[in-house]
């Protein structure tokens, strides 16, 4: 019996120092853990390491990315992270606290926006309430509505995991970068059909900057006058929200995540508008973010036509 448990532990001596270092060389073995903390960038950033680590996505896909707050376990898993993928500029609102405190107890981060340029609330976008989050200048967190601004953080991250883990994800990521390109042409070229003076959009928040600013589309209005769908509506707002939307002879309002249903119906009954839903913040059945913005660029190429 003695004999057996020598051996045991001899064989585990001799084959964990091994396993690890093949886990550190090429992703096999022991894996590092990747926390991204919502689906969206979660399925850029697998599509990039493929088998060489897991993925873990903090957000389940479908829940809103600005309220949601983590349970005991995912804090957990946040906290033993080899790395924690993160977007920045306020989007996890949720979650500031538990990312900010495995940050300072030495958990590795790469924020996704650090890594773009970031787009800041510009004048006349159609956003008439005073809330702080949403003054001109404020930072814009809807960096994934842009597949350049994801190809930055493509090739930034690639270089990251090289660095810090000995991970080569060079290959995937120069086909991610190709695909991204290819992805962008694909979206300039179905918009094309809309005229400039047509592309005007109305949402539920205001999570279509990065869109607009690379497809040339103009802001026109909120129905939750705020970069999160956290802040409250009121009569004033929505009031003139009606008047801009008359004014511009917008043609649809799209709602997303975090739209009160009543008051959608509310603007399209009393505008005469068409009332269309648009998935800003969820991957779609096949967890593909490139079937993702495709179906964007589709529900509002067709409703704007
Ligand atoms: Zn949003």
């Amino acid at each position: 019996m003695k004999k057996v448990f020598i051996a045991v532990i001899a064989l585990v001596l001799l084959v964990a120092p091994m396993a690890c270092q093949a886990g550190i060389l090429n992703g096999t073995g022991s894996k590092k853990s990747i926390v991204v903390t919502y689906s969206i960038l979660g399925s850029i950033v697998q599509e990039l390491v493929g088998n060489e680590a897991n993925v873990i996505v903090s957000i389940p896909n479908g829940l809103d990315p600005h309220e949601w707050e983590p349970s005991a376990k995912d804090i957990e898993a946040i906290n033993k992270a080899d790395l924690v993928i993160q977007n920045g500029l306020g989007l996890e609102g949720g979650m500031q606290k538990t990312l900010a405190t495995a940050q300072s107890q030495g958990v590795k981060f790469f924020t996704a926006s650090d890594y773009i340029t970031v787009r800041h609330v510009g004048l006349g976008e159609g956003i008439p309430s005073g809330d702080p989050d949403q003054a001109i200048g404020a930072a814009d967190p809807h960096l994934w509505m842009d597949p350049l601004a994801m190809k930055s953080i493509v090739s930034s991250l690639a270089i990251e995991l090289n660095k810090d883990f000995n991970l080569n994800v060079s290959s995937q990521a120069i086909d991610l970068e190709n695909r991204l390109d290819s992805l962008d042409k694909e979206i300039a070229n179905m918009v094309a059909v809309i005229p400039v003076s047509d592309r005007k959009l109305v949402t539920g928040h205001e999570s279509m900057g990065y869109f607009a600013q690379r497809y040339n589309f103009k802001l026109t209005g909120v129905i939750v006058p705020s970069l999160s769908s956290e802040a409250d509506v009121s009569a004033a707002d929505l009031a003139s929200l009606k008047q801009v939307i008359i004014d511009s002879q917008v043609k649809a309002v799209f709602t997303e995540i975090g739209t009160s249903p009543n008051v959608a119906k509310a603007i399209g009954d009393e505008t005469g508008v068409k009332v269309i839903e648009l998935t800003t913040h969820a991957l779609p059945a096949d967890g593909s973010y490139f079937t993702f913005m495709r179906d964007i660029a589709s529900v509002i190429t067709d409703g704007l036509k």
